[in-house]
């Protein structure tokens, strides 16, 4: 074993963790491999999550074998792999059939001309080096059962200070590859970690870069982002950063709020609005976006009050162009927009008044929880002025129960007519048969007709003025 590795190797580190939470999958592919001769290790994002106590799957080893090598001892063992990066040296390892673990040979990256790829890749003898050209101190780790815990750069001091710290010189890391700025913020938000000065400073001055970072990469790394537990904390200190790939952010940062209702700025409101917001993709992106509009929308009045009329119309139509921009689904984009256009109406915790809201989301029951969340957590980021309209929000919650058992119809799928009774009653085809089918189902939603058949016939014909019983 090299000096600099007993050097380097946390002799005091507590890995019981790292045994328990390493499955027997990975330690049958990593006993395989030594016992072939080629010195292995546990290393990344598994050895920072375990070490955390955190819930970690993906198991990553690297090895000092060629991935030919360890095709070849890997089927001697009766392991399935799959050639699914070899050009940068990794094989997928599947030991059970079941789960798979990536093996890596290790390795050294040649430059980066695009700021995203390493040009070429150089297979390397030395652990420490294959740890050097990894991002930050917490992922540039390695774990092996018998020789412990291999850590040259102080990932384990960093992750007990809650400290991301890129690993070497800032501005090198940052040019090399843009993509470990938008990496940074993400387990800011997934962690609760704190950014090391330097590398904010790095990030910051490098943050032009994520120009050449693919929008995949980009919406997957604020995809994560948006979901993580302490999203508030990452979104306030990263904001100068993520401003450049959601630019909507910039005009929110110090947009103050005149109100009686509110105490923080729109940056601030949003950043707890997603907070508070369930954990899910829709509703917490929608958060993001619900107060985009303020900043264009905002006006005082003679007394000094702040207002911000029609800034969810004007939101929605930002909240679109931002998911299109990141490449989301159609159906994504759309309901964002929804979301977004929809969060400030007034709906009465009556059966009508939920009724009329569901039919404004097209009878979509999941999307109008997702309303209600958004709402919620909206109502949660205000002054406490502001927070106890959250009761309304459970008034809300309690009737949709009580329409949902009703049966109610609240799109024109649930009426007890269709388009071709419409086109029977003599109305050409084209939009005034929907528009009709509409009608129908506002009567119905108001409880002017019942959602019967034979008085939905009558009310269609009375649109012609014909009368019911000719
Ligand atoms: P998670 O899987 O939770 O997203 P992770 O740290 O495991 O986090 P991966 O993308 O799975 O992230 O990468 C595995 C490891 O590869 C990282 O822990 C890190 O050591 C290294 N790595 C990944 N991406 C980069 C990068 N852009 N630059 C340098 N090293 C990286
Ligand atoms: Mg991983």
């Amino acid at each position: 074993m090299s000096a600099f590795r007993e050097g380097t190797q946390s002799a005091c580190a507590n890995t019981s963790p790292l045994h328990e939470a390493t499955p027997s999958y990975a330690f049958s592919v990593l006993a395989t491999l030594e016992a072939a001769g080629a010195e292995s290790w546990i290393v990344g994002g598994f050895v920072r999550d375990a070490l955390m106590g955190r819930a970690a799957t993906d198991v990553d080893i690297a090895t000092v074998a060629p991935w030919q090598e360890v095709r070849a001892v890997c089927k001697a063992a009766g392991f399935a792999t799959h050639q699914t990066g070899v050009k940068h040296g990794t094989l997928t390892v599947v030991p059970d059939g079941t789960h798979a673990v990536e093996v890596t040979t290790y390795r050294a990256d040649g430059a980066y001309t695009d700021g995203r790829h390493p040009d070429h890749v150089a297979f390397l003898n030395s652990i420490e080096e294959d740890l050097q050209r990894r991002d930050f101190t917490m992922n540039a780790m390695a774990w092996h059962p018998a020789r412990g815990l291999l850590d040259p750069f102080g990932g384990q001091r960093d992750i007990t200070a809650g400290i991301i710290r890129v690993v070497g010189d800032p501005e090198r890391r940052f040019t090399e590859d843009a993509l470990r700025i938008l990496r940074a913020c993400r387990f800011a938000s997934q962690l609760g970690f704190s950014i090391d000065d330097a590398t904010f400073t790095g990030m910051v001055r490098n943050k032009f870069r994520l120009a050449q970072v693919s929008t995949e990469r980009v919406t997957h790394e604020l995809d994560a982002l948006v979901i993580g537990e302490w999203v508030h904390d990452a979104l306030m200190r990263c904001v100068d950063v993520l401003a450049f790939v959601l630019p909507e952010l910039a005009a929110m940062k110090d947009c103050d709020q005149i109100t009686k209702w509110h105490i923080y700025d729109v940056l601030e409101h949003t950043a707890y609005t997603v907070q508070h917001a369930p954990a899910e993709r829709l509703v917490r992106w929608a958060a993001l976006a619900h107060d985009m509009g303020k900043p264009a929308a905002a006006f005082f009045d003679a007394d000094g009050v702040e207002h911000f009329y029609g800034h969810a119309a004007v939101g929605a139509r930002m909240a679109r162009g931002m998911c299109e921009r990141l490449l989301m689904s159609p159906t994504f984009r759309t309901d964002v927009e929804l979301l977004v256009r929809r969060h400030d109406d007034v709906i009465e915790p009556t059966a009508r008044g939920v009724r009329r809201a569901l039919m404004r989301l097209d009878g979509r029951v999941e999307l109008f929880r997702a309303l209600l969340a958004l709402k919620r957590a909206d109502t949660l980021a205000h002054s406490a002025e502001g927070a106890k309209r959250a009761t309304l929000i459970d008034q809300l919650e309690e009737v949709l129960e009580q329409v949902l058992g009703d049966d109610a119809a609240f799109s024109v799928r649930d009426l007890r007519v269709d388009g071709c009774d419409v086109l029977s009653l003599g109305v050409p085809e084209g939009p005034e048969v929907g528009r009709r089918l509409q009608a129908a189902l506002d009567a119905v939603v108001d409880e002017r007709i019942p959602n019967e058949r034979e008085a939905l016939i009558c009310f269609l014909k009375s649109l012609d003025a014909t009368p019911c019983n000719p």
